[in-house]
Order: structure tokens, then C-alpha cells, then sequence
């Protein structure tokens, strides 16, 4: 291929290797899906690490993708090259396993781990998708994929790769450009849950102990409070007020009408990713004059999507009668009841 004569396979220019990893015809031909180089003949990188699938006894647990198949964990695996998955890989898989069996977030350093390793599952997820779209080989449907979400993915990819290399992060809504919030949940040791909105580009995971909720947006739900819904971020919850909370924070992801202007640079030595402003997608005005990061608040929305992950009934979180939303986390900071009236709480 003509691309990989011009861009040698060691190259060490972090922006390359995802230029030519978010490249469809590399993911198509079945390219490393973090480089772009020949993959190794092995299984390729495991989407969901073995180690996880042996803590939280995944082998026969089954994952839905968007199309509605179902793909047991263990057999979902992405082309990646021996470099790539026994180098930068490895290396955040280690840090994330000692944060997991820890239970908690400590540092902006375990923040940056598990975004990473979060963007890794997520990229993982829609790299499979991709290629098994591009497998149906009908050209006709054009992509099902926005130029906004490769834009995206790209932007998933440089977080990740930024593992690669010492890196310098400017961000606008935070230290870093991506939301993440964890929690306590105080469940069984080998209790897992995993929900997405991979147009929203979240993603939550119960981890026993550990609850995380990844958002792919550059930080922007940080400018509606860094500790997320109702400030809880930190806080000891059972697994299903951690369903609510990832509902939240996935239905916000789902209403997101902005993106980032980047300027990202590279030096041998050093990448830099500075978020130069936000960018709206729809334009909208709001009544006070500023403009609109995401759009109005959809309680219907909020509601299935906290009945799915839960598995509670609809009318836990929406009330039939009156429409009003409700929510299972008021106990944690109040003596009300769990499935208390939340309309009355700006902060989702
Ligand atoms: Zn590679």
C-alpha cells in the first residue's frame, strides 16, 4: 500500500498512526486498528481485556452491537499489531487493573488511565461495528457513519494514543478534554454492568466495586458541574442508582449540540491537544443569549433508558400520571424515599 510506503511503520508520530488507524480502508482490510500498520496473526486486542472477562466471569456473557447482533464478550477482538498491543496497550491495561481491584479514583493520573482505557473500548466497539458494516459490501447505503462522529472517533483515538507519549493537555471545561466521573458502588465484588450510546459516544461500567462513565465530548458536561448528576461523583451507591446515573449522564451525552475547535501539535518528544473553543452544531440561542451546548432535557428519554440499565419499570423514573421525572438517588443525600419527584432539581 502506498500509504504505508509513506509513513513508516515505526514512525513515531502519535497524529499519523491515528490518521491512518480512523482510515477506512485500513479498517476495512483489516488494518491495526490503533496504528494502521500489518497486524499480527494472533487474536488481534481483545475489546474487553482477558483479564476482565476472567475477574467478572465474562466468557459467556454476551455484548448487543448497534445492529442488534449479539457477540459474546471473548470473541470480540479488534486487528492490532504486536507493537501497539503488547507496547502502549499493555501499559494502560496494568494501571486500569490496579485502579479496578483498588475500587477508587485517586489521581488526574488514574483519571487520564481510565479515559484512555475507556476510549480504547469504545474505539474498539466502533471499529467492529465499521468492519462489519463494510463486510455487507453494500456501497450503495453509504456510510451509516456522520463525518461529525469519524471527526470524533479520531478525537477518541488521540486521547487514547496520547499513552504513546508525554503529553500536554489544555483543556476548556477541566484538566482534561473528555468527562469522566466514578463511583463507589456498594454491590457484589463481581458485580458487572456495561450500557453505551455510541452516538453519544458514552460509555458506563460496573466493575465490582468501581462504577466509571465515559463521555467522548471534549469535557462539555463539566460546564453543568464537574461531579456530574446531582454532584455525586466520589459518592457510595447501590448498582442500580449507578443505572441511573449512567442513565443520566448517557441521555445528556445523546442531547450534546456541540463539539471542540482542537490545535493539536507533535514533536518527537512531546503532542500537545489544546481545545481552542466550542463549536455548535445546530446554533440554537437560548432565551438568555447564549448559545446552546445541548439540547433541552428529554425525561421521556432519560426514563427508558434508566428502565433498560436498571431493569426497574418506567414509572420509577417518570411518573405515568403526572410526567414528572423521579429519582432512585434522593436517599443517598435526604430521608425521602427512593422514587422521589426530581423536577424540582435543576441539576440532572
Ligand atoms: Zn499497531
Amino acid at each position: 500500500m502506498s500509504e504505508a510506503e509513506e509513513f513508516p511503520a515505526h514512525s513515531d508520530y502519535v497524529m499519523v498512526k491515528v490518521n491512518r488507524a480512523v482510515d477506512s480502508d485500513n479498517i476495512r482490510t483489516r488494518r491495526c486498528f490503533v496504528c494502521g500498520g500489518q497486524p499480527s496473526t494472533g487474536a488481534g486486542e481483545h475489546v474487553f481485556p482477558k483479564w476482565l472477562q476472567t475477574r467478572f466471569g465474562l466468557f459467556d456473557e454476551r455484548l448487543t452491537l448497534i445492529n442488534g447482533t449479539l457477540i459474546p464478550y471473548r470473541s470480540l477482538s479488534v486487528p492490532c499489531c504486536a507493537d501497539c498491543n503488547t507496547g502502549f496497550l499493555s501499559r494502560i491495561e496494568t494501571k486500569v487493573q490496579e485502579i479496578v481491584e483498588r475500587g477508587c479514583v485517586e489521581s488526574c493520573a488514574d483519571r487520564l488511565s481510565v479515559a484512555r482505557w475507556m476510549a480504547k473500548i469504545l474505539v474498539g466497539i466502533l471499529v467492529k461495528e465499521t468492519a462489519l458494516l463494510l463486510d455487507r459490501k453494500n456501497p450503495s447505503h453509504g456510510s451509516i457513519v456522520p463525518p461529525d462522529l469519524i471527526d470524533e472517533l479520531s478525537h477518541c483515538q488521540l486521547l487514547l494514543q496520547s499513552a504513546r507519549k508525554p503529553t500536554r493537555f489544555e483543556a476548556l471545561h477541566g484538566p482534561f478534554p473528555f468527562t469522566l466521573y466514578w463511583y463507589r458502588i456498594n454491590g457484589p465484588e463481581d458485580g458487572f454492568d456495561l450500557s453505551t450510546d455510541i452516538l453519544g459516544q458514552s460509555i458506563a461500567m460496573q466493575l465490582g466495586k468501581l462504577g466509571l462513565v465515559f463521555v467522548n465530548d471534549g469535557g462539555l458536561q463539566m460546564i453543568h458541574g464537574d461531579k456530574g448528576p446531582y454532584g455525586l461523583e466520589g459518592a457510595t451507591v447501590l448498582p442500580h442508582q449507578f443505572g441511573e446515573l449512567a442513565a443520566r449522564i448517557h441521555t445528556k451525552a445523546s442531547l450534546r449540540d456541540a463539539t471542540h475547535f482542537y490545535l493539536t501539535s507533535e514533536t518527537p518528544d512531546q503532542l500537545t491537544i489544546k481545545q481552542q473553543s466550542v463549536r455548535p452544531f445546530t446554533g440554537t440561542i437560548l432565551s438568555g443569549g447564549e448559545m446552546q451546548v445541548f439540547q433541552p432535557w428529554d425525561s421521556v428519554s432519560f426514563a427508558v433508558r434508566a428502565a433498560q440499565i436498571t431493569r426497574l419499570e418506567e414509572s420509577v423514573f417518570l411518573d405515568p400520571e403526572t410526567g414528572h421525572e423521579m429519582t432512585i438517588l434522593t436517599n443517598l443525600f435526604s430521608s425521602e424515599e427512593p422514587g422521589a419527584d426530581a423536577s424540582s432539581n435543576p441539576e440532572r
